[in-house]
């Protein structure tokens, strides 16, 4: 059902884009880092460096934000780069990207009426693509340590209430709570966890692990993060992995629970 509320003006063309190869599987969203001049001269490939692209721009404007096109849906955009989630590598050819102006989400808030315009337009792409909860992803879910976009004061639980992207059961985060007071997981048990869920670790090294970790918490735990997998962390990851992943989390196994 499309959004009655949902408003997209075409605007000029994203210079970072090339044939799409893979049928989309994934929403990421980002914030730009910058104003929106700026964004909209660089997707379109006015400002130096690599050159970048996007399927959305959503403005920061009062009282309403605006929605620009910047390409079809039918191309990839070259707004992830280096990335993966799951079974996906490089992600700009399995997804559609969102860039939305903020400076730096960890810091400013997202104001009502763009958070109201990402919301609409996210609705319709999910529905659209048949895009599933786990796979709505921050661009810093897929590139750990490296990007941390659209950052921690991003409304994630408000647009999984609304249908969009996932958000674990309370009643899920308390029980996995109880119980770690008794039998805390092992460092292994996380890994495999995050892993299950669908963040790429390239090892098993404690950084790695301390990233993946603070990636996990600017989704789904904005009020800490700090790469410190306390309880709360870790019962929010089992929670969610019961619940989009199919598995109790104390047999869950990468190799044969990864839906995509
Ligand atoms: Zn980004």
């Amino acid at each position: 059902m499309v959004n009655a509320k949902l408003s997209v003006i075409q605007g000029p063309a994203s210079a970072g884009v090339e044939a799409r190869k893979q049928p989309i599987s994934i929403l990421v969203l980002h914030h730009t880092a910058s104003s929106l001049p700026s964004a909209l001269d660089s997707l379109q490939g006015r400002s130096k460096g690599h050159m970048v692209g996007v399927h959305y721009l959503v403005s920061d404007e009062q009282p309403k934000a605006r929605i620009f096109r910047m390409c079809p849906d039918s191309l990839a955009a070259f707004h992830a780069g280096k990335s993966a989630w799951g079974k996906f590598e490089g992600l700009n050819q399995s997804s559609v990207g969102i860039e939305i102006v903020n400076y730096d989400g960890n810091i400013h808030p997202y104001p009502k009426p763009q958070v109201d315009a990402v919301l609409a337009l996210a609705q319709h792409l999910v529905t659209t693509h048949r895009i599933s909860p786990e796979n709505v992803v921050a661009h810093s879910d897929i590139a750990i340590g490296r990007k941390i976009d659209p950052g921690s004061l991003f409304p994630w639980e408000y647009f999984a209430a609304n249908g969009v992207g996932a958000w674990p059961d309370a009643k899920d985060v308390q029980v996995f709570r109880i119980l770690l007071k008794s039998k805390k997981l092992t460092t292994p048990e996380i890994q495999q966890l995050l892993r299950v869920y669908g963040y790429r670790l390239d090892d098993n090294s404690e950084k790695t692990l301390r990233l993946a970790i603070e990636a996990f918490q600017r989704h789904f735990r904005g009020s800490k993060v700090d790469g410190v997998a306390d309880d709360e962390t870790v019962a929010i990851l089992q929670a969610l992995v019961k619940k989009y992943r199919g598995v109790s989390p104390k047999t869950a196994s990468p190799a044969r629970s990864v839906k995509v």
